[in-house]
């Protein structure tokens, strides 16, 4: 896919709009348009990388700063000690619908485990 169709390129941007959370220069992260939680943030690198499989030794501080951030975000915003999950899916049979990395931060109360096959 082509960067400049990328619709989290868009909001990493600031070329379409999203609730904004937080942002430095290797991260954005905002609010999940459909939540599947009482909380659920997306958090992505400014740089488009389409998943996990995409990853390089060169994105190891990219990758661990992903991780920071939804700590820093888990305990802003009151979910770090009750808990949370984060997600990250890839490629087709991991249901990744966005082709541009991203750490799904879920939480705000107790979560269903619902991972199985099809
Ligand atoms: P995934 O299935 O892991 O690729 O997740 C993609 C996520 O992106 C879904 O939870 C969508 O609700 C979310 N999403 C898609 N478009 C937007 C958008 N414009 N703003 C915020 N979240 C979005
Ligand atoms: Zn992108």
């Amino acid at each position: 896919m082509d960067m400049k169709d990328c619709i989290f390129c868009k909001i990493a941007q600031k070329t379409i709009p999203a609730e904004l959370l937080y942002e430095d220069d290797l991260v954005v992260a905002f609010k999940d348009i459909k939540p599947i939680a009482p909380l659920h943030i997306l958090i992505i690198p400014k740089k488009h990388i389409e998943s996990v499989n995409d990853l390089t030794s060169a994105d190891v501080d990219l990758a661990g700063r992903l991780i920071m951030v939804s700590q820093q975000l888990a305990k802003k915003l009151g979910t770090a000690e009750g808990g949370y999950k984060l997600l990250l899916r890839v490629g087709r049979d991991g249901g990744q619908e966005v082709p541009h990395l991203h750490l799904h931060l879920l939480g705000g109360g107790p979560l269903k485990e619902i991972i199985g096959p099809k």
